[in-house]
């Protein structure tokens, strides 16, 4: 299963056809050539986000950092004024 890392977690990428939004998939995919059933070669503007369901290269998800988990908030009272 090929999967995108969305803040931390894995999510099964979503094949040209396979959109929730009801796409066109009798043709090729316009921008990445992609078929029905294939993966969108990755940055493909037309490859949906399995998690908002919205455009995967414009949405916010991918975007995010994932929280840093080595950051401690409790000790944050040294900073330099
Ligand atoms: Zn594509
Ligand atoms: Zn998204």
């Amino acid at each position: 299963m090929v999967t995108v890392q969305i803040l931390g977690a894995a999510y099964a990428r979503v094949a040209f056809g396979e959109e929730r939004r009801r796409w066109d998939a009798s043709v090729p995919c316009h921008d990445c050539n992609a078929a029905k059933g294939q993966l969108h070669v990755l940055g493909c503007d037309v490859e949906e986000c399995p998690k908002c369901a919205s455009h995967l290269v414009t949405c916010d998800c991918t975007n995010a950092e994932p929280a840093d988990d080595d950051d401690d908030a409790s000790e944050r009272d040294d900073a330099d004024p």
